[in-house]
This record gives C-alpha cells, structure tokens and sequence, in this order.
C-alpha cells in the first residue's frame, strides 16, 4: 500500500501535477483503489444557513458585503426548517449535511446557540453534520463537537503567497490556527481550495503541500472551479479547463491518498465525461443540490442520473469515522467565553478587490459607503 507521507515538496507535486496526463490518471486511480471503493462517492448536501453581508473581502466570493452582486441575503434559518432541508437530502440520497455562514468568525450568543442546535437536530438523524461558519477558537470547536459536529470545513483556498493577492482580511495563519482549533476535538477537517483564481500551477501545488504536510492530512479535501461571479473582483476569470482540474484532483489524490476528494463548485460548466473522468482519477464525492451557497450546481436527478450511467453507489454517512455523540444543551461542560479574534492585516489592500468595491459603491448609488 501507498503510505500517507507529510513531507511532500512543491517540486514532487509539481512532478507530479505535470507527469503525461495518461500516466497522471492511470497513478492516481491506482492509489484511489488501494483506499477506496472506486464505484461509491460520497453525496454531501450543502446549505446556506445565513446567506451575504459577510464582512470579509475574499476575491472569489459574492456573499461579501463590499461587493454588488445579485445575491439575495437572508438571515439565519431557523432549526425547522434546517431540519425540513436535511430530510429532503437524505431522501435523495445524502449522507452528509453541510452549513454555511457568511460569517467572518463565531460569535457566541444566541446564534451560534442556534447553530448548534442545528448540529444536534441532523446528527440525531443520522446524518454526517459538517459546518462551515469561519474562524472558530478552540472552545467554540469543543462546543461543535459536543452537540455531534462531524466535520469542520475551512479552506486554505490557494498557497500561502497567492493568499494575499486574494483575501486582504486575514492572513493564511488564521486559516492554519482555525484548523488547529478543531484539531484538538473529534470534528475531522474538510480544506482545499479554488483553482482558476489567477494562480500559477506553482501555487496549486503550494497549496497542495500546505494541506498534506498537516498531521493528520484533512479527512475531506474539496477542489473547486472558481466560478467568476458578476461583480467580484475575479468577474473576469477564464473557466478552468476540465484537464486542469483532471490534473489537481489526480494530484491530490495521490499525495493525500486517504482522504475523501470532493468534486465541489464549478462542476456545471463541466461535462458528464469530464465529472467521469475525475472519478477516475480520484474524486469521491460530490455536492447534490441545485446550489452551492450563491453558484449554480447539477440538479439532483442528473447527479443520480449520472450515477446510474458510471454504475456509482452514494457511501453510506460514518464510513469512514464513527458517528458522534451528542450532548444536550443543558447538559454541555463548555460556557461561551465571549473571545473575539483581531482583524491580523488591517493595512493590507489588493488592487482588484479595491476596483469590485469601488465599482459596488457606483452601482449602488452616490449615498453608498
Ligand atoms: S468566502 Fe466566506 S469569509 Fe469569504 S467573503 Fe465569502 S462568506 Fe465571507
């Protein structure tokens, strides 16, 4: 069997990345079969449970308030119908529930309490819960764990140099320290990232040895397509081409060969060969529903229409770590302690995402900020 190394440097990933693709593809779905049943991917449902306003500036994003997009905002959903949401999921063949918050961090207080109910509600159903609310400290991570959170996604979304010609807002060590946070728990860690930002393959391959020199590598490891969103300061991004993403996902597979390869955004404007081919190459799951956060996404029918062509089989939830327990509210061991992370680049500005926010303030009008 291949061994899980976390010494991997830019160079061998690049060898890699680079290697005759027939070559790339035939490694990769070599090393996926010494870990992985090749015909079963994981379906993961992703729901954005408070959608814009977001304080952040991340290039990509159009949930960011300085930005003018034509995203419609709303505030946080109730646990109803959060658990309305994950029944129909399950329904359709998920396994995993994924919550997203335009937050730029926790905050303790009634909405976090929220969330955590949330959390309690789809575990008790059996489902994986995954949570993706930003920055979190180590006692808000504890207190995810507790009410049954089974993965905390934080991406590192590029190396750690391009970072900074992408988010001005904080820094690649708060990504880092986040994830140490939910380390020291039970919660396994979903990071990856975007490739068609304007990175070089250089830094796809940064980032790549950013996530597999951590010990333990992330349980999950999505790849997306940057899908250029009118009004964001990366509007005019060219699509990624399928082989490119061939390429990344291939790579990924074999430097972090346990971990489950998640096909995410920008599998629309890729065809049912392309998707097949990641497949091969090492994907192993996927986000159903019609949208993910903000960006389109296949409808659920094709996804299983899809599956039924490749002959794939959804993973049953807890394959691959035991399901967590919970513990009610009333019963936690963990008080909120009210910490507050510092903004950690203040001066820091990217010349595009300062052109998006001035071009938001013209399109909104003179009163604007
Ligand atoms: S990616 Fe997340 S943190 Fe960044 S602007 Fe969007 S919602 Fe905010």
């Amino acid at each position: 069997m291949s061994e899980t190394r976390h010494d991997w440097t830019k160079e061998e990933i690049l060898e890699i990345y680079n290697k005759p693709l027939m070559e790339l593809l035939y490694e990769a779905a070599t090393v996926h079969r010494e870990y992985h049943d090749p015909n079963t991917v994981q379906v993961s449902t992703l729901l954005s449970i408070k959608t814009g306003g977001c304080p952040e500036d991340c290039g990509y994003c159009p949930q960011a308030a300085r930005y003018h997009t034509d995203i419609e905002g709303n505030d946080l959903m109730t646990v109803q119908q959060v658990k309305a949401q994950a029944l129909r999921a399950k329904a359709s063949g998920s396994s995993r529930v994924c919550m997203g918050a335009a937050w730029r961090n926790v905050k303790d207080g009634p909405e976090f309490d929220q969330v955590l109910e949330m959390v309690r509600t789809i575990n008790k159903l059996d489902m994986e819960v995954c949570c993706t609310l930003g920055m979190v400290t180590e006692n808000q991570a504890k207190r995810l764990a507790e009410a049954g959170l089974y993965a905390y996604n934080h991406n590192l979304d590029t190396s750690e140099e391009y970072y900074k010609e992408v988010i001005s807002t904080r820094g690649y060590d708060d990504r880092l320290q986040t994830i140490e946070n939910v380390r020291k728990t039970n919660v396994t860690v979903c990071s990856g990232g975007i490739i068609g930002m304007g990175e070089s393959v250089e830094d796809r391959a940064g980032m790549l040895v950013a996530l597999s020199t951590l010990n333990p590598q992330p349980e999950s490891v999505p790849i997306n397509a940057l899908v250029a969103v009118e009004g964001t300061p990366m509007e005019e991004q060219e699509p990624v081409a399928i082989w490119e993403m061939v390429r990344m996902v291939a790579t990924t597979r074999i430097v972090m060969p346990k971990t489950q390869v998640r096909l995410s955004a920008g599998r629309t404007g890729m065809s049912k060969e392309g998707q097949a081919l990641c497949f091969f190459a090492g994907a192993n799951s996927i986000f159903a529903g019609d949208k993910l956060l903000t960006t389109p996404n296949p409808d659920v029918n094709e996804d299983m229409e899809l599956f039924k062509q490749l002959g794939l089989n959804p993973q049953r939830p807890f394959v691959k770590a035991p399901k967590p327990e919970t513990v009610e509210a009333e019963d936690s061991r963990y008080q909120p302690l009210g910490e507050k992370p510092k903004w950690s680049r203040p001066n820091h500005k990217i010349q595009r995402n300062e052109e998006a926010k001035e071009k938001a303030k013209m399109a909104r009008g003179p009163k604007a900020k």
